[in-house]
């Protein structure tokens, strides 16, 4: 079944998020899904807007809370893939609490983060990740903090599917959303997607001429935890591919004890109608 519905992106034209938003509906129909079987949960800034431009379910949360959000939906219903989508600002700064225990937690969801360096949708003020010295109208002088190194923090925080892409390698980024549903605990995509009307300094000539695919990379190992971080070093982070996987440790889902296999909304909840009835009078 078809992911795109009729709704009309207000992105400005040219911002990167409209390869995000493709990406993801091409994943999902290749790896088998259909509509009712994707929840897509979406934080607050220009990116956060992505979960009504998808034919799936949907909820446009709020400032960086879209993975408590996701990981609810996931926890009470199982049998939903479940992505949650957001900017660096909603993700990398106010959310970064949530982002990093979801890591951690390996809870079986895909986060894709559309990382444009700057926050777009209240006209261009630094973000976590802009880099030192970068200057807009919050801070004419530039910036005086460094960047904040999302793929190392996120192999540090213990992650299992660790990836990086560019909004123009719709191939490469549909490849990696595709992988990442598959994978058994959290995927963490980092899409370096260009705002055009603000950050004028990570523009789309700027990435391609900085970028380094992992694929040129002669030997290197996706699975070797040691070697991802030091081209991560090496590279000062700004590479793309899939950059670490580990599919030996278990999911959260899969630690829980008592969870059970069938969605919570579909389990008995052990009180007939006339109790649930009046529980639920209770709380109107
Ligand atoms: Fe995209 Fe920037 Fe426009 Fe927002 S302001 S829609 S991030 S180009």
């Amino acid at each position: 079944k078809d992911f795109r519905n009729n709704v009309k992106p207000n992105w400005c034209p040219g911002c990167g998020d409209f390869s995000v938003q493709a990406a993801i509906q091409r994943a999902s129909a290749n790896v088998g899904l259909i509509p009712e079987e994707l929840a897509v949960i979406s934080g607050i800034g220009c990116s956060g807007r992505i979960s009504g431009y998808i034919n799936s379910y949907g909820f446009h949360s709020i400032h960086g809370r879209a993975l408590p959000l996701a990981q609810g939906v996931k926890m009470a219903n199982r049998e939903l893939t479940v992505i949650a989508s957001g900017g660096d600002g909603d993700g990398f700064a106010i959310g970064l609490g949530h982002t990093i225990h979801a890591i951690r937690r390996n809870i079986d969801i895909t986060y894709i983060v559309m990382d444009n360096q700057i926050y777009g949708l209240t006209k261009g003020q630094t973000s976590p990740r802009s880099a030192a010295g970068f200057k807009t109208k919050s801070t004419p002088q530039g910036s005086i903090e460094p960047s904040l190194a999302p793929m190392e923090m996120a192999l540090t925080a213990g992650g299992t599917f660790v990836a990086q892409s560019f909004s123009t390698d719709l191939k490469e980024l549909t490849a990696l959303i595709e992988a990442g549903l598959k994978h058994k605990g959290f995927s963490l995509i980092n899409v370096f997607s260009p705002c055009v009307t603000y950050n004028k300094v990570n523009t789309y000539d700027w990435f391609k001429e900085n970028l380094t695919k992992l694929s040129d990379i002669e030997g290197y190992d996706p699975h070797n935890r040691e070697q991802a971080m030091s081209t991560l070093m090496q590279h000062d982070g700004l590479v793309t591919g899939l950059i670490y996987q580990n599919t030996e440790q278990p999911s959260y889902q899969e630690l829980v004890t008592g969870y059970k296999k069938e969605a919570l909304s579909k389990q008995d909840l052990g009180m007939d109608q006339e109790d649930f009835d009046r529980l639920v009078k209770e709380f109107m």
